[in-house]
């Protein structure tokens, strides 16, 4: 096993409070309850760190500072250029601490730190970056209404917003809520996954730093059933955006009936990556590879239904196992490790649960197919990279989201075929075209039912580009310009002249 850098001196004194407080009113308090739970190492299945527990009355108390934030305060009403000042403050701070960032979120989640330091952190200052730039080029309308009359729209902040994020990108999901809520004037109550609090925490310190008002975030860690269900249900909270399970977001969507907040789910996925035996196949196995395995799997969008032309299927599906058998696995500080472990024991149960489903349905594991124990892995939560062939799209390990390193590869006839099976499922968050023909390209790109198709590529982000489901994925849209409209409200103005 390589050995892995020392701790950068923030972490290590970030790590060493006995306890890690939430964030309230600008203040750094203990839970009312004086409730606490640890977060652990992934990778060791230790203990990280201590962090207070908050419940229903914490949000409460959270919620309210945000009401008074946003309704007496500074922060919706601040000149644009300050609360853009302010905001590419935090893009700054957040490339200053980048290196202690990447250590702190791999150790909480457990993912590679050539990925932390490559992918989480530039991209969470990138989306603060980019919602800065939004923050002076927000307009109104001037309206073609009678004569008699002037008629513009003001578009304003939608106000108090509760943001449930989940584990797989810490920090980056805060980011993708925070930055656009706080661009459009809004005030910010949010809760970090259970499983990884730790680098919202840090951020908070960042936000408090940059110069953000008191207030403006409050940043409670605590349970789903407990502080997240409170922040649904909270009369005086507005706007709900919430990232994780499709299970849980109808939960939410349930919930928010009572009080009609507004609601943008970001759910789960099972997505088909297409391959086309005219392909460019190194760059498609390459691509179907990572499209699954970049974070150990657990990303909603991942490509888990790898569809290959019949005439390709078996040749691709051995060169995808060999590629997944030659990854590096291994502790995420290691700079070499290419597939961390997954995030914690219960979603290590989950997927070998599943890993065992996929054998009774009668799938075979051409690479893979369980826990990684290799020496010095033993006490993490390490899953082999799996490939399953003789796979039929009406399995439960075809249809449930695994949200692991597994992959389904199964053959199609034709396009027709690979549209058909492309989009039977419940899910329609992404999906993948491998193929030479640029007019077969355009046609499956426009028959997939999927809020992002990708061609040639998978897994490719950029902040200006909005991502969103279709179907049980979800609605709503988050990056680009899509996502004011789930900040923002309309009001119209008239003047009698
Ligand atoms: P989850 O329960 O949906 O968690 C997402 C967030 O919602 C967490 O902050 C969670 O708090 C919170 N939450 C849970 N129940 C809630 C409730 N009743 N009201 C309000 N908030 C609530 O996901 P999970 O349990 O961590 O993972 C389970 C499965 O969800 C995974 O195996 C995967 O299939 C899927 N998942 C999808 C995504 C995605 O990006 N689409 C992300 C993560 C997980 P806690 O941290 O306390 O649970
Ligand atoms: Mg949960």
């Amino acid at each position: 096993m390589g050995t892995a850098r020392a701790l950068d001196s923030d972490v290590e004194s970030f790590l060493a409070a006995p306890l890690r407080r939430m964030l309230v009113d600008g203040r750094w308090v203990e839970a009312a309850s004086g409730r606490t739970f640890e977060t652990v190492n992934p990778a060791t299945g230790e203990a990280l760190a201590r962090v207070a527990e908050g419940d229903a009355e914490d949000i409460d108390r959270a919620v309210r500072a945000a009401r008074r934030a946003f309704d007496d305060g500074e922060w919706p009403r601040m000149a644009p250029r300050d609360r853009e000042r302010i905001l590419a403050r935090v893009v700054e701070l957040i490339e200053r601490h980048a290196a202690a960032l990447a250590q702190l979120e791999t150790l909480d989640n457990g993912k590679a730190i050539a990925e932390s330091a490559s992918v989480d952190i530039p991209a969470a200052a990138d989306t603060f970056r980019y919602y800065a730039g939004w923050v002076n080029k927000m307009s109104g309308e001037t309206l073609p209404s009678a004569p008699d009359f002037f008629t513009f729209t003001l578009r304003e902040p939608v106000g108090v917003c509760g943001q449930i994020i989940p584990w797989n990108f810490p920090l980056l999901m805060a980011a993708w809520k925070l930055a656009p809520a706080l661009a459009c004037g809004n005030t910010v109550v949010l809760k970090p996954a259970e499983q990884t609090p730790l680098s919202a925490l840090r951020l908070g310190e960042l936000l408090l730093e940059a110069g953000v008002p008191r207030g403006v975030v409050n940043i409670v860690p605590g349970f789903g059933p407990t502080a997240g269900a409170a922040l649904v249900r909270h009369p005086l909270v507005d706007k709900v955006a919430f990232t994780g399970s499709t299970e849980v977001g109808k939960e939410i969507h349930r919930a928010s009936a009572d009080t009609l907040k507004r609601i943008s789910l970001e759910l789960g996925g099972k997505s088909p990556n297409i391959v086309f035996a005219d392909a460019d196949i190194d760059s498609a196995v390459r691509g179907a590879l990572m499209g699954v395995f970049f974070n150990q799997g657990e990303v909603c969008c991942a490509g888990t239904r790898l569809l290959v032309e019949s005439s390709l299927h078996d040749r691709f599906a051995e060169a995808l196992a060999a590629a997944a058998r030659g990854m590096k696995q291994g502790p995420g500080l290691d700079p070499e490790t290419q597939i961390g472990p997954l995030v914690s024991a219960e979603q290590l149960e989950r997927v070998t649960g599943y890993l065992e489903l996929g054998l009774r349905e009668g799938a075979t594991p051409l690479a893979g197919g369980g826990r990684n124990l290799a020496a010095g892995l033993e006490r993490g939560y390490f899953v082999q990279p799996t490939v399953f062939t003789g796979v039929r799209n009406d399995m439960r390990i075809a249809r449930e989201e695994i949200f692991g390193p597994v992959v389904a590869v199964m053959p199609f006839r034709d396009e027709e075929d690979a549209v058909l099976q492309g989009n039977d499922t419940t899910y329609g968050l992404a999906a993948g075209v491998w193929t030479r023909d640029v007019s077969r390209a355009h046609r499956i790109a426009r028959a997939l039912r999927a809020g992002t198709v990708w061609v040639n590529c998978y897994n490719v982000f950029d902040v200006s580009a909005p991502f969103g489901g279709y179907k049980e994925s979800g609605y709503g849209r988050e990056l680009g310009r899509q996502c004011l409209d789930l900040y923002t409200q309309t009001k119209s103005v008239w003047l009698r002249v």
